[in-house]
Formats: structure tokens, sequence, C-alpha cells
């Protein structure tokens, strides 16, 4: 706060999803002093609620080469160089898995097999694992709660799978490593400009004292998702809207439902989309939908919502799976770029625009993907360099190992195992999420023995876990700590309620809350779950 109110940046992102904290670290990488504001959380809207797919997109593959449309062909080729950096720079938080699609015809076989190797052959140098055809038997194989019926095979492809949520904390922490500036629950409220026009300055507002104060900057970048046509139209009040959001959801299964190691994916649906069934940190993650948003619609995850998904994944399945399965869920809007002729949103070319408003001079980050985030960062700070000072530096973020990265490798959940005697599952919890920084969690559980107890009896999650977010990763709200930095509400809404008290008391602790202000904030995050629970008619127990 006492840098932010008061020295001068180069240049001012706002919005810390993954576009805004791809945006911060390269700016600050290349030398320019750089500051991140997002008004909620990071990663706290659309950054994660993805499917968590690091992906060209075989579905975006299939509509360039029919529509022979070169710019969708030109953006699954981007964004499987990127899978590339994104799977290196992270390798705690991102890794390559083989995904199935079931195939029940011998020309459907041929059309996807023809279609995959394209797909590798796109990637060239960067493909993950050759595709192939898989016989019925090797498919059940490994897909055992594939339906048989019918079943000719599988076509097999490789494409990357990650922790959306950790890995934008991670693309935070790193920026603060490099000497960036970062706030969460930092709202712009407004700009201040200088006599030219040009943006100056940007009215904030503290969200969790309520303070406002000025944060001064020579450029504005605006990475805000969604939210972007706000700040362009507080920027400039003439600029018409761009964004055309669409809400998708997910569902989260026990892993046992759909055993095996890949990913399946569901080549149709009835509205001629594509939907994964993922096993995603012991789950399996069902999605996801695409609807155009309207002013009815609501952030969470409606039953006719799920009854769709359900509908959509089953007819593969040998047994279905059943609404009273879902543990979890999650709601969120992507923040596609309008495109005049095209009417749905499914149809909306994941593609970014770099946009410079000449009369302000703000410069915003428009769509894309979180598999693209680098590159759309790449091109925002490029730009935002040109119109500083004419001069673009080389970009660094291609090979900038993250947070956690440094010294990780496959047996390190085994090492920290072995060398602090923890049970297997904390050590694997701790390792896939934090990388080498669970070191640090680990140490703190010595310091003080308490802080090894787990914050939900079934769940690897740890007090001192709790302890280290709330000091070292800007953790203000039992959600941030639940939802975003352990993960626990993805795996369970039941079990975020039961840590919900032990979490909140820890929070009060590091916060020094009185006892009123801490049950407050356990009650509102209890109802919250609660009401997910009850939109999908789901008990407590
Ligand atoms: C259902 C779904 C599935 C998806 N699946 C995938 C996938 O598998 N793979 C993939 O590559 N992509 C996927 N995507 C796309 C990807 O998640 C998004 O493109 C990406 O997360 C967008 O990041 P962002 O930073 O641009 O936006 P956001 O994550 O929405 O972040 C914008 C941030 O701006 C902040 N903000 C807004 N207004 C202000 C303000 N006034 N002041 C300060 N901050 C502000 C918000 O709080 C927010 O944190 C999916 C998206 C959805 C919704």
């Amino acid at each position: 706060m006492a840098a932010a109110s008061t020295e001068t940046f180069d240049i001012c992102v706002i919005g810390g999803g993954a576009t805004g904290a791809g945006c911060a670290l390269d700016g600050q990488l290349r030398g320019l002093h750089t500051i991140l504001l997002d008004a909620v959380d990071f990663a706290s809207a659309a950054s994660s609620a993805s499917t968590k797919l690091v992906h060209g997109g075989v579905r975006y593959l299939e509509q360039a080469v029919k529509g022979l449309n070169l710019e969708e062909y030109r953006m699954v080729k981007n964004a499987l160089r990127e899978r590339r950096y994104m799977l290196a720079n992270a390798p705690h938080l991102a890794h390559a898995s083989h995904f199935l699609v079931p195939v029940y015809s011998w020309r459907k076989a041929f059309y996807y097999l023809v279609g995959m190797k394209m797909y590798d052959a796109v990637a060239g140098k960067g493909n993950l694992f050759p595709s192939s055809f898989l016989s019925c038997k090797e498919t059940l194989q490994r897909m055992p709660g594939l339906s048989a019926t019918g079943l000719r095979g599988a076509v097999s492809y490789s494409d990357g799978q990650f922790d959306d949520a950790r890995y934008d904390l991670a693309l935070v922490d790193s920026f603060v490593e490099a000497g960036g500036t970062a706030m969460n629950y930092a709202r712009v409220t407004a700009f201040e400009r200088a006599t030219n026009g040009a943006l100056s300055g940007a009215l904030v507002r503290d969200v969790v004292s309520g303070r406002e104060f000025l944060v001064r900057a020579r450029k504005f970048v605006n990475a805000t998702g969604t939210g972007a046509d706000k700040i362009r139209k507080l920027a400039n009040p003439h600029l018409a809207d761009r964004m055309r959001p669409s809400k998708g959801v997910h569902l989260l299964f026990p892993a046992e439902t759909f055993p095996g190691k890949d990913a399946l994916l569901v080549p149709h649906t009835e509205d001629e989309r594509v939907i994964f069934a993922v096993p995603w940190q012991g789950r399996l993650l069902v999605g996801t939908t695409d609807d155009e948003v309207s002013p009815a619609t609501r952030m969470v995850v409606q039953k006719n919502e799920a009854n769709y998904l359900l509908r959509q994944l089953n007819p593969y399945l040998k047994i279905p799976l059943r609404p009273d399965q879902v543990v979890s869920g999650l709601a969120g809007l992507r923040p596609l770029v309008a495109v005049q002729h095209h009417t749905e949103t499914s149809r909306l070319i994941r593609d970014h625009e770099v946009e410079l408003d000449r009369a302000s001079g703000l410069i915003s980050i428009l769509g894309g993907k979180w598999t693209t985030h680098r590159l759309m960062a790449e091109d925002t700070i490029d730009k935002a360099q040109r119109e500083l000072s004419g001069a673009v530096s080389p970009c660094k973020t291609k090979d900038h190992p993250l947070s956690g990265a440094a010294g990780y490798n496959d047996g390190f959940a085994r090492e920290l195992e072995k060398e602090y005697a923890l049970p297997a599952d904390l050590a694997h919890h701790l390792a896939g999420k934090f990388g080498t920084q669970a070191r640090r969690i680990v140490r703190l559980a010595q310091e003080m023995p308490e802080w090894k107890a787990r914050v939900a009896a079934a769940l690897p999650v740890i007090r001192a876990e709790i302890i280290y977010c709330v000091r070292y990763e800007m953790a203000e709200t039992i959600e941030d700590l639940l939802a975003r930095r352990t993960g626990v509400q993805m795996i369970s809404w039941r079990a975020a309620l039961e840590a919900a008290p032990s979490v909140g008391n820890l929070l009060a602790r590091e916060k020094g809350w009185d006892a009123q202000t801490r049950d407050a904030a356990v009650a509102e995050y209890s109802r919250k779950i609660r009401s997910y629970l009850q939109e999908l008619g789901l008990n407590e127990s």
C-alpha cells in the first residue's frame, strides 16, 4: 500500500487474472517498474474456473480446417507453442496428459486419427506424445468406465493439464520476487489525466480498509477480462463495448466414478461442441457449458447446467454419473471479444487483441485463453514499451521458471516425504501446489507442531499451509484460502464447510481479528457454500 500510493510506476496493470499477472511479470522482467492491482483476489474470476487444459484446442483446429480460417489456425498454432513454455516454466503445476476420443465407427476413427495427426503436426517440435489409434480392448483397459456398447476403439492424443489458480498465484509470486508490487482487493474506480488527456493516475479503493488512494503510472494496462469494457469506458466514455462474455460451468465427482489416468473427450454435444471428463487432483472434472450471458445470469452452477453435462457425458459411460455424486463445481465467464458475423459464443475465436485508445493512452488486452496468457502479455508489453519509449526490449518470460519451479523434479514429493518424514499424501499435495516453496510450509509446521494438524479430516491440507498463504501469498478471506490457495473448495464443498471454522481461526490469529469478525467471516463463507449445495439439491453431509 505504501509503495502503491507513493511511487510512480512505468506500468500499472489492472486485473490479476492470468492475463494481468502475465503482463505484470513480463513488464517487471524487462526492467519496467510495474504494479499489479486486482479488485478481488488474484485468479478469483475466469482464471480459476477453466477446464484446466493447456491446449491448442482440437475443436478450434477442426473449425479452422473446415472453415478454411487462417486466423483460427494461427491461434491454435500459437497456443500449441505456448503449451510447451507453460509446462516447462512450472512443472509442479502443469503436466502432459493423454486424452482419448472414443469412436463408434471406422469412418469416425479415420476422421479423428487424421485430425489428431494434424494436431501433432501443427504442434511440431512441441508435440507432447504422438497420437494413435487404440483397439477396443486397449481403450477399455485404459478407460474401464467407458461403455463398451458399439465401441470400436479410441483415438489417443496429448495435451497439457494444469492447476489454474495456483499457476496464477505463481505468476504473481514470481512478479513480486522480480521486484514488482502486487495488491489484491484494490479496485480501480476512476482515472486522473494529464493536460493532454493521457491517463496519469488510477483512483484505487482498498476494499479491505475502505481507503482510497491514487496510483501514478506512465502507462495503464487493462487486463480485467470480462470487466474490460468498464475500464475502457472509465478511460474514454466514447468507446463502444467489445466484450461478449459466455458462462461455463464444471462439476467435480469422486475419481472412482470414472477410473483411469486418461482424460475423455466427448466429441459431440447436443449444441455441437465438445466436453471433457478429466482426472484432476483425485477428482473427475467434467465440463464445460457455453452460454451467452444475460442480465439473469447467476455465477453458480445451476441444476439445468448440471443436467446438461450429465446428459452429454452419460451415454459414453458404463455406469452413468448421478447428480447426487457431485462433490463440487465451478462457474466462470469467458472473456470473449465480439465479432459481428458470429451469433453463438461457442463459435467466437479465442484469439486476443491488444487495443490502444489513442485519446487516453489506455492499452486493453482483450480475449485470449489461459494457454496463451504469456504471448498475450508479450504483445501487450511490446505495445506499452513502444508507446513509452519507442524501443522494445526482449521479452524474458519464455523460459523464466516460476516461483516453486527452481529445483523441482518428478521425485520432489518423495524427497519432501523422506526429508521431513511427512505422510505421502501431504508431501504429494504440498509439492503439487507449491513446488519447492513447500519446504517453507514444512518448516513453519516444525516451528509450531500444532500447525501440523489438518484443516479437514480427509484432506492433506495442514494449518501451516494456511498460515503460509496468509503471510506470504496475500490471502485475505476464507475463500482466498480454501478456493484458490489450497484447492479444498474444488475438491469438496463439504470439506470446505468442515474446514471453514479452523481456517477462520488461523486467519483471525494472523490478521488480529476479534471473535465477532472471525465468526462473521466463517458464517458468510459457510452460507455461500451451503447455497452452492442447495442449488443442486445436495445435502451437507
Ligand atoms: C468455463 C471456462 C473454461 C475455460 N477453459 C480453458 C482451458 O481449459 N484452457 C484455456 O487455455 N483457457 C480456458 N478458459 C479461458 C481462460 O480461463 C480465460 O481466458 C482466462 O482465465 C482469462 O484471464 P483474464 O486474466 O483475462 O481474466 P480474469 O481471470 O477474468 O481476470 C480479470 C481480473 O480483473 C479483475 N478486475 C476487474 N475489474 C477490476 C477493477 N476495476 N480493478 C481491478 N481489478 C479488476 C477481476 O477481479 C479479475 O480477477 C476457460 C474459461 C472458462 C470460463
